[in-house]
């Protein structure tokens, strides 16, 4: 069946947030440092687009960032781009090629990649100061668009370093089209890449927004306790698409480990079914064969009501967190469970270890054998596991708030601007 296809983009509608309100909990060195910042920014335009409002790491962090820049005078908006399914089935390939994955880039998705980025950049509107292009999905936007002003950012959130040559050399032209890049890691920035300028900036979580603001255990123990869970038995959490990266078959063996010490041990997948990923249900459904009926293993997603607030009170009902990526540009998820003061296990690849310390704050880990063993230390040891939780959530107040975020791009959008009067004055811009 064909779908309904809407040329152009769409706005997403933000919730309002307030700087100020995060000063108690990330510190007044970083509020004062962003006003400082957002003074020669005021009433800039800044526009982000990227490929879905729902669903996956990005569309999480933009309904926090859009509005903390408006609230700090910034002309900031979101919008979305449009695609048939063609084009979410190229992209979705070209994801898992520039994670890796041996595919093939055939003509027709090729053709189905450009047009539907020809579709959106006819459409696209409005003069802006800075626009940031997150992703692949929409790359070429700004090759499309290359007579228009502004600075163009290209946000990459994926972890390039094993990334397919076919997809990346399809890709980078594009993406050379740009300004300037960000990369969650240096390892991520291509050899290859001729850019004017990168700037490596990890992503955060919002402490205030319902999956991580504060919540009392008893009340995530109800929530947990309306999905069939007992609160009082041993809970193992994974909060992820389902999506083979996310190895959600290999947290089942976990599970069925740590079952041989603790019997009465339960697995909650959480996953959301994330509009730009078609890959999700059918996934979800290998995920539920291999789990064989047992009735410990919770496979819950949105489509069960499972939305924010349901995830913290996951990530606070759980022994142990797991997030055990065979590859992750970055992870959210781990920030989210080390805020909620849970030690974390998980992979040891991309952004991971960027966010637990081994030993420290979680565990990283190489295999199913490995996760099982650290999952039931942690079970063995509360005590320990609470210490290790509290220097996680330390970490993630020093490093990965929302605050630090917007600061981060406050000061390349500075950079960028002192570029730009150089260039004026040096009269290599026409404008
Ligand atoms: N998430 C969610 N519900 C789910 C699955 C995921 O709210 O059922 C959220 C999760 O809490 C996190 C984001 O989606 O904030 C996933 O981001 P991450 O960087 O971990 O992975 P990505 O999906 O971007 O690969």
């Amino acid at each position: 069946m064909q779908e309904i296809h809407t040329p152009g983009m769409q706005n997403v509608v933000l919730a309002q947030k307030t700087l100020a309100d995060y000063a108690p909990i990330a510190g007044e060195s970083v509020i004062e440092e962003i006003g400082r910042l957002a003074r020669p920014l005021q009433g800039a335009r800044v526009l982000h687009v990227s490929s879905t409002a729902y669903g996956g790491g990005v569309a999480e962090m933009l309904h926090t960032l859009v509005p903390l820049m408006r609230s700090v005078g910034l002309e900031a908006s979101w919008r979305i781009i449009s695609g048939t399914d063609d084009f979410f089935l190229t992209t979705k390939s070209m994801h898992n090629a520039l994670q890796g994955m041996d595919l093939d880039l055939t003509n027709a998705m090729r053709a189905a990649y450009l047009h539907a980025n020809v579709d959106n950049a006819v459409y696209f509107e409005g003069d802006w100061d800075y626009v940031i292009v997150h992703d692949p999905q929409p790359a070429p936007l700004r090759t499309l668009r290359r007579s228009d002003g502004g600075k163009w950012i290209w946000r990459c959130h994926i972890d390039l370093t094993a990334a397919n040559s076919t997809y990346w050399s399809f890709l980078r032209p594009y993406v050379e089209a740009y300004d300037a890049a960000i990369f969650t890691m240096a390892q991520y920035v291509k050899q290859d890449l001729q850019i004017g300028r990168v700037a490596l900036v990890p992503p955060a979580i919002d402490p205030l927004s319902p999956k991580n603001a504060p919540m009392q255990d008893s009340r995530a123990a109800e929530i947990v306790r309306l999905y069939g869970i007992d609160p009082t038995r041993p809970l193992l959490t994974q909060v992820s698409r389902f999506d083979p990266w996310k190895d959600p078959l290999g947290i089942i063996d976990v599970y069925r480990a740590v079952r041989e010490e603790f019997p009465d041990a339960q697995l909650a997948l959480i996953g959301s079914m994330a509009h730009d990923d078609p890959e999700g249900m059918e996934y979800y459904q290998r995920t539920k064969e291999y789990a064989n009926g047992d009735p410990d293993i919770h496979l819950l997603s949105n489509l069960d009501g499972v939305g924010n607030i349901e995830v913290n009170a996951f990530q606070r009902a759980a022994t142990v967190v797991l997030q055990k990526s065979l590859r992750e540009g970055f992870g959210l998820t781990i920030a989210e469970g080390l805020w909620k003061g849970k030690p974390v296990i998980g992979g040891n690849v991309g952004g991971i270890p960027l966010q637990i310390e081994d030993g420290v704050t979680g565990y990283l880990v190489e295999s199913v054998d490995e996760a099982s063993q650290r999952a039931l230390e942690l079970m063995r040891y509360p005590e320990e596991a609470e210490r290790m939780g509290a220097r996680g959530r330390e970490t993630v107040r020093e490093k990965f708030l929302s605050t630090s975020l917007l600061r981060n791009y406050l000061r390349l959008f500075t950079d960028l601007a002192i570029t730009r009067s150089v260039e004026r004055s040096e009269g290599m811009v026409a404008s």
